[in-house]
């Protein structure tokens, strides 16, 4: 049996523990939610102070020169691009992870409309992120093409000549569930099929190889596992392969090839600059920069690999925490097993009172969050680990609310009940 000493013993004995301390987190909470916004760096206000008083207030438009922001986009996704095993300039930061969908999902719609115009469907997981599946329909309705739904074990025997895209998120938003882009990707290349992956749970959260998985075209969000802030701008990246021939719709100036030409004809820039279309929110980028260089201050500790094997770690402990000392309660593990098909984040289930043990747990200062399931999918608790700032007596803490939380009924009181705008 673990006990909270032995978690104590595993804080201390942490290389990674000094990463946490990048980060203001309120004393008592304990935060398991950084899968859907990360924490804020201490870095960022001290950034955006600047950028507001020196760089905006006294500097005014020079900045776009003396302080580099027009080449933010690229600086940043350069740094983006060391934590998801892209080359340098092959990524980009822009807009936000919906709108780089769109992008990208067009990109490959044309490519494969050039070459195979028999090929009118895009194949995606019944259980994708909403936004993902949206974006799809609209583009779908826009091209005349279809959007097929499957689960995800059904996805590899159901490639077709008939399919042009897969779209897929690698690590599903609900259960953690995580694909092996390279496989998936060999076996849509093998069908002849595009791939678009979806990095919104795994970038700053599980080791990606971009490049060497061969995948078509990616995005990802900033405000997550990359602890951009709220509405933090999104990245966009590229296979070398395309970079040369693809176009995005959205051809505004800023993938122009010389914006500043100020040219009545769209010429697109070189390679990934053409994703770009508007001007870039300097003060949001700004913050994403701050919580990117908290990912890539564990490179000195063994970068993604060692967070990852302590994101292993930590789910791991909070699942066998759960089966140890909530066994009784209805509560059940959903996500895999197997930590391989897992990403940083373990689900739970539980028939009923799902939203309101989630409350319950909210108002304790521990923070997950709750999606609700369908007639196919069960309703989820979903708990998200940050190894730069999660420890291991916080998985325990938290555990021990959760147990609290169901034996003394605490969840079935009205306050925990009723719903609110956001889960
Ligand atoms: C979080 C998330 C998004 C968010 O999209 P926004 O445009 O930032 O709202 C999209 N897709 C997936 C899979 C996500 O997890």
């Amino acid at each position: 049996m673990t006990t909270r000493s032995d978690c104590e013993f595993r804080d201390q004995a942490d290389p990674l523990a000094p990463l946490r301390d990048q980060f203001a987190l309120p004393e008592a909470t304990i935060y398991l939610d950084g899968n859907s916004l990360g924490a804020r760096p201490k870095a960022t206000s001290e950034r955006l102070q600047h950028l507001l008083e020196q760089e905006w207030g006294h500097d005014l438009i020079q900045s776009w020169n003396t302080a580099g922001w027009i080449h933010l986009p690229h600086r940043i996704g350069n740094k983006i691009a060391r934590l998801v095993g892209a080359r340098d300039n092959d990524l980009v930061v822009a807009d936000s992870t919906s709108v780089n969908l769109y992008k990208v999902l067009t990109a490959a719609a044309r490519i494969q409309r050039a070459r195979s115009p028999q090929r009118r469907v895009i194949v995606s997981e019944r259980s994708n992120f909403p936004t993902d599946l949206y974006i799809a329909e609209g583009l779908c309705e826009e091209l005349g093409w279809t959007l097929r739904l499957l689960e995800a074990e059904e996805i590899e025997a159901n490639l077709g000549p008939e399919v042009a895209v897969l779209m897929l998120t690698q690590v599903n938003y609900r259960t953690g569930r995580m694909f092996d882009m390279a496989a998936m990707t060999a076996t849509a290349h093998g069908a002849g099929v595009l791939t678009v992956w979806d990095l919104a749970h795994s970038a700053g959260a599980v080791p990606v190889d971009l490049t060497g998985s061969d995948a078509d075209f990616a995005i990802g969000c900033g405000y997550k596992y990359l602890n951009g802030g709220p509405g933090a701008p999104a990245f966009v990246w590229v296979h070398p392969r395309h970079a040369g021939e693809f176009s995005q719709p959205l051809s505004g100036w800023m993938g122009h090839i010389a914006p500043f030409e100020f040219s009545p004809h769209y010429r697109p820039a070189e390679g990934v600059a053409r994703y770009l279309c508007g001007t870039p929110p300097i003060l949001a980028m700004a913050a994403l920069e701050c919580g990117v260089d908290t990912v890539l201050a564990a490179e000195p500790y063994g970068g993604m690999a060692a967070l990852r094997a302590k994101s292993i770690e930590l789910t791991e402990l909070f699942a066998q925490l759960v089966e140890q000392r909530c066994a009784g309660h209805g509560l059940a593990v959903v996500s895999p097993g197997d930590a391989s098909q897992r990403g940083s984040q373990v689900c739970l289930t539980r028939t009923e009172g799902g939203y309101a043990i989630v409350q319950a747990l909210i108002a304790r200062g521990v923070i997950g969050d709750f999606r609700a399931g369908d007639e196919r999918t069960p309703d989820i608790l979903r708990f998200g680990f940050t190894p730069l700032y999660t420890r291991y007596v916080d998985v325990w803490d938290a555990v021990e609310h959760l147990r609290e939380v169901m034996v003394s009924d605490e969840w079935q009181r009205p306050e925990f009940n009723r719903r609110r705008a956001v889960t």
